[in-house]
């Protein structure tokens, strides 16, 4: 019956905010490694390496800047008063790629746990 179902669920619930509020639960990082907040979800995006499904707001985004002219060229341009566009590429990586390309590190313990 859904009704007996959702009564368990709320005790259950009511003893997990007990606990949390009484014990001190293994967490590594305030933010859970995300950055969603109290946010309940967010999009799927893909690692730009390895294609892995990513939640958006747990992926690391790199933005680069993509010279289209030699910076030489682009210097003298710039010097006569040129505008010279540069896109911008961006990218998403899933945290293993992010560790492996050294976006982010993996800090100690001590360096980590400052909240
Ligand atoms: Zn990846």
């Amino acid at each position: 019956m859904p009704t007996c179902f959702k009564k368990k669920r709320a005790i259950d619930l009511k003893r997990v905010r007990e606990a949390r509020r009484t014990e001190t639960l293994s967490k590594k990082r305030k933010s859970r490694g995300r950055s969603k907040g109290g946010k309940g979800s967010s999009s799927i995006i893909h690692c730009s390496n390895c294609g892995a499904t990513v939640p958006r707001d747990k992926a690391k985004k790199v933005t680069t800047r993509l010279s289209l002219v030699e910076p030489t060229l682009a210097r003298e341009l710039r010097a006569a008063g040129a505008y010279i566009a540069s896109p911008t590429t961006v990218r998403y990586y899933c945290i293993s790629c992010s560790v492996h390309y050294g976006i982010v590190k993996v800090r100690a313990r001590s360096e980590r746990r400052n909240w």
